[in-house]
């Protein structure tokens, strides 16, 4: 299965921005946006101005990079969310929190969406009592994700859970960190996600 294979705390620098790829290193301060906040490579430190499609590009690509998607995928779930009502660029991100990697990394399960997608890939996640390793499957309002019986042992879920519980968990879900599951109360509001986002970019440039 293709993914994307580029150091993740490159990916960040790139971006400009945290996006939280690696777990709880980005929690400290040896992040490297903390450290080296300036794109990879020779010529990152000049400074450079984008064009508006520069910028659309840019805006995309760190999207993808934050939910892990490749192109083609990202291009399948932008025309999924243009079929949808309502606004474009809100369904998309909607569709994209809830893939059944990014809800178990919001319920705690891994401590990053790779490590999340690992655990659903590797049979430890169950979607209303039945085992789903397909981590792009599309989780909805009330389903019930939790951690298979086989895998309540494994110390990374348990750690995981432990720091999000400490950290606490997103409105949207409801976690049962004792029983190691949660539901998926509703698809998050605009408001709670990242303001950091800007996904009318990716609209404009997938429209033209
Ligand atoms: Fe990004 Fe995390 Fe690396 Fe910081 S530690 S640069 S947030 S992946």
């Amino acid at each position: 299965m293709a993914r994307n294979l580029d150091p993740k705390c490159r990916q960040c620098r790139r971006e400009g921005e945290k996006l939280f790829l690696k777990g709880e290193k980005c929690f400290t301060d040896k992040c490297a946006i903390e450290l080296r906040n300036y794109p990879p490579g020779q010529h990152g430190q000049k400074k450079s101005r984008l064009s508006g499609y520069g910028e659309q590009l840019r805006e995309k690509q760190k999207i993808r990079r934050i939910y892990g998607v490749l192109e083609k995928q990202f291009r399948n779930i932008y025309h999924l969310a243009d079929q949808k009502k309502g606004v474009t660029g809100q369904n998309l991100l909607q569709i994209l929190e809830s893939r059944l990697d990014t809800v178990a990394y919001h319920m705690g399960f891994g401590a990053s969406r790779s490590e999340a997608r690992q655990i659903v890939r590797h049979n430890c996640i169950l979607v209303n009592g039945a085992r789903v390793n397909i981590p792009s499957y599309l989780v909805k309002p009330g389903d019930v994700v939790q951690v298979a019986d086989n895998a309540r042992n494994h110390i990374r879920i348990k750690s995981s859970l432990e720091s999000s519980e400490n950290r606490s968990f997103p409105s949207w879900v409801e976690v049962d960190v004792k029983s190691m599951s949660g539901v998926y109360k509703s698809h998050p509001d605009r408001s709670e996600l990242p303001a950091t986002i800007n996904e009318s970019l990716v609209v404009e440039l997938y429209s033209k």
